[in-house]
């Protein structure tokens, strides 16, 4: 064979007109179509699909396993096929309305559509230099919070991917800004009832875990302050350095408010870093009876929010905001010779320097779109109704022979046990572990369980856009008579 029969690949590519890398406008048109069409069908059926089918999720994840980086090309609707008809099979059903289970995965379709612009899109949002207008969209998100928990002008702060990396952050930015470089001797305080990603937190931004004091809670599942002060001088007397107080608005158990103005005096007479975790709450504060129960949440010098949560988006979008947006500068910033000079323009934002990121997705579209499109007065109203439900569930339940409410909601998370007489605790701890096996059964809502003083409880957290009086009903049809056969086994 002559050198000259042998075609060239490199020849050959460099006189190709068409790249398969780069849709065409009708390409990408009939992708977005063939996704569209499946994702409607799959929403469209929603409330009637089981709340949990999770038996051969194994099988089912080592079946889609593949070994070997794809050598062929696939087309694009077998692999829609892979995604609908067989990952979406066997999952907790987060978004479902009847999903009362430790926090809905709610998923407003709008950030839906907002992450396909920012992803089509596709401007860095890291340095506002790079995209001011797009930048200043997200900044405007940020103020927006700020401005609804109370903080003043100076603060500021930064969208993460969830709450677990806001807390993070808090954390960092407390150290930074309370310890020196050596601060193995740094002690943090929450109550017992903390969410463990603050434990989780503290342990990655260097603490030993012996650092962490769980201060017990009370009766309400708040931190005991007495308790809190005790602890606190114990520590400074051992020659400790207290710098930081952990407050829950709402807890992920009960839904617990921590009082907050009682925290902020300790936090002010010893000298700490008081964080808010809110992200199973915060937003509540949108409501005037959130607000009533947060009161002082604007005194925390940072506080942790979950628009996933609060704001029903979908999983991704956690934010933290801090009273003094100097201190989140000082825990993050850094120069380097490749980078371009921060602006240093005061009323513009570079978000890479206030937070551990540097290049991310443009998330602030996704909670500023659906925000702009509505106004905040249809979330502050969706809200209330979950406060409502919660009250409403609670009181259903109260009208329940034998049935104790363990924790009234403060917000919009409830917990209940059934405790007929002649039992011990153990027989009862069973007896509810069969309960809630008999309503998740039903399918028509998934609830889960939390153990509260070494009892086992049942929780409802409801916190869905979805989610209405009609399940709510059912919720409680399926309890009342999930409770009829336990009690007659
Ligand atoms: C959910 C939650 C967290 C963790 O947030 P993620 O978004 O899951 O990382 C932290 N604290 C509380 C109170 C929560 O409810």
């Amino acid at each position: 064979m002559s050198k000259t029969d042998t075609p060239d690949p490199k020849q050959e590519r460099d006189q190709r007109t068409t790249w398969p890398l780069e849709l065409g406008s009708d390409d990408l048109r009939r992708m977005v179509d063939a996704a569209m069409e499946r994702v409607v069908a799959h929403l469209e059926s929603l409330p009637q699909q089981p709340l949990s089918y999770t038996t051969g999720g194994e099988e089912l994840a080592r079946s889609l396993r593949e070994d070997k980086l794809p050598e062929e090309a696939t087309p694009f609707t077998d692999l829609l096929a892979t995604v609908f008809d067989q990952g979406l099979q066997k999952t907790y059903n987060t978004p479902s309305p009847g999903y009362l289970a430790y926090i809905p995965g709610g998923g407003l379709l709008h950030a839906a559509v907002a992450d396909l612009i920012a992803n089509a899109i596709n401007r860095y949002v890291g340095v506002w230099v790079a995209a001011p207008g797009l930048v200043e969209l997200e900044a405007n998100v940020i103020r927006w919070f700020c401005q609804m928990v109370g903080y003043p002008e100076s603060s500021l702060g930064v969208l993460t991917s969830g709450g677990s990396l806001a807390n993070f952050t808090a954390i960092v930015t407390a150290r930074r800004n309370r310890l020196g470089d050596d601060f193995l001797r740094g002690t943090l305080y929450c109550s017992d009832q903390v969410h463990h990603s603050i434990t989780k937190a503290a342990m990655l931004a260097g603490f030993p875990e012996n650092n962490i004091r769980q201060v017990p809670s009370d009766r309400l599942q708040r931190i005991q302050i007495e308790a809190l002060k005790t602890q606190i001088d114990g520590d400074r007397q051992a020659g400790m350095e207290p710098f930081l107080v952990v407050g829950s608005a709402g807890t992920v158990n009960t839904g617990a408010v921590d009082d907050f103005e009682a925290l902020a005096d300790v936090a002010r007479e010893q000298r700490l870093w008081l964080h808010t975790d809110g992200a199973y709450g915060g937003f509540f504060a949108l409501t005037d009876r959130g607000r009533e129960t947060m009161l002082g949440l604007e005194m925390a010098d940072s506080i942790t929010l979950d628009p996933h949560k609060g704001l029903f988006l979908p999983y991704g979008t956690g934010c933290l905001l801090v009273r003094d947006k100097v201190a989140l500068q000082k825990a993050h910033h850094l120069e380097a010779d490749y980078m371009p000079e921060m602006q240093q323009v005061p009323d513009l934002v570079d978000f890479c320097e206030l937070s551990p990121e540097l290049s991310r997705d443009f998330r602030g579209l996704r909670v500023w779109l659906p925000l702009k499109m509505h106004g905040i007065s249809v979330f502050r109203e969706a809200l209330d109704e979950k406060l409502d439900l919660a009250a409403w569930a609670c009181e259903e339940l109260r009208a329940i022979e034998h049935m104790e409410i363990v924790a009234e909601p403060q917000l919009s998370i409830l917990a209940f046990r059934l405790e007929p007489p002649g039992l011990d605790d153990g027989a009862i701890d069973e007896l509810n572990r069969e309960l809630l096996r008999r309503i998740n059964d039903r399918q028509r809502v998934f609830l889960t369980a939390t153990t509260l003083e070494g009892r086992f409880v049942i929780r409802i957290c409801v916190l869905s856009f979805r989610t209405h009086l009609d399940r709510m009903r059912q919720a409680l049809e399926d309890i009342r008579e999930a409770v009829r056969e336990v009690l007659a086994a």
